[in-house]
């Protein structure tokens, strides 16, 4: 399985001639909690979207439990290594990203489209099991837009959780929901670190980070600018990230 759930090795991006990341490395431990923090515009969500294909490397390495997954222009979301593995790290998006006319239960059922795989369903008795787990049992036979963006956000959590990834990616996933829903989604994931799933969360809640945490990492402008255990960051000296932490 690899010492590492996923490891990435000097990860390039740019969009044209913006050079959006330049040269990120990221160990990532079996039942490791990271959040990645930081200004808008310093490409965190570019990073988590690199890290399982969604958006192309220009230069770098993703490997994944051990074995190659992505890399420069050789390994890319086209390659068979990479069809074989995607199935193992779930991802959850800032915009639920539920199917509209798919009800609760079939949506968690459904691979998500990303996966690239939607004939290969989810046992039934395993996606009621994940509804129960996100407290969305009862809503299974409803469709995205009875519910509220909490309840779509934790059935999209259910959704991931489905496919029994190795890793699961969130990316913002409560900056899209009002103040008063954010609490539930965030206590879904504290429950899923907790039990020890693998997670890497780009977040701007700083007190969730803080709190459920083993490792928070800090990126601006395309680098990472400090990183270490919520403790460890109390003594930070990291002019940068001191003042980040002081205006959120
Ligand atoms: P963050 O998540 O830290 O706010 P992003 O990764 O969203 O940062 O964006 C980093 C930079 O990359 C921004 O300047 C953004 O405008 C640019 N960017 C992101 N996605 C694209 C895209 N698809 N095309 C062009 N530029 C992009």
């Amino acid at each position: 399985m690899g010492d590492y759930a996923l490891e990435a090795i000097d990860i390039h991006k740019s969009y044209g001639d913006h050079k959006v990341l330049k040269g990120i490395d990221l160990n990532v431990k079996w039942g490791e909690v990271i959040s990645i923090i930081g200004p808008s515009g310093s490409g965190k969500t570019t990073f988590i979207r690199t890290l399982n294909g969604l958006e192309s490397l220009n230069k770098g390495t993703v490997n994944l439990m051990g074995k190659p997954f992505l890399k420069d222009q050789t390994l890319t979301e086209n390659s068979s290594a990479y069809k074989e593995q995607i199935i193992h790290v779930g991802m959850v998006f800032q915009s639920f990203n539920l199917f509209p006319h798919k009800t609760v239960l079939e949506n968690v059922m459904l691979a998500p489209e990303y996966h690239g795989m939607n004939d290969k369903g989810i046992n039934q008795l395993t996606a009621i099991a994940m509804l129960d787990k996100v407290g969305m049992k009862l809503h299974a036979n409803k469709y995205p837009h009875q519910l509220s963006g909490g309840q779509q956000q934790r059935v999209a959590i259910a959704r991931a959780l489905a496919m029994q990834p190795s890793i699961i990616l969130f990316d913002e996933p409560t900056s899209a929901l009002d103040p008063e829903l954010v609490n539930e989604v965030l206590k879904v994931m504290e429950q899923l670190a907790k039990e020890g799933l693998t997670m890497i969360i780009v977040t701007h809640e700083m007190n969730f980070a803080f709190k459920i945490s083993d490792r928070v990492i800090f990126m601006e402008d395309g680098h990472i600018v400090e990183q270490g255990s919520p403790n460890e960051l109390e003594h930070s000296q990291n002019e940068r990230f001191k003042q980040f932490i002081r205006k959120h």
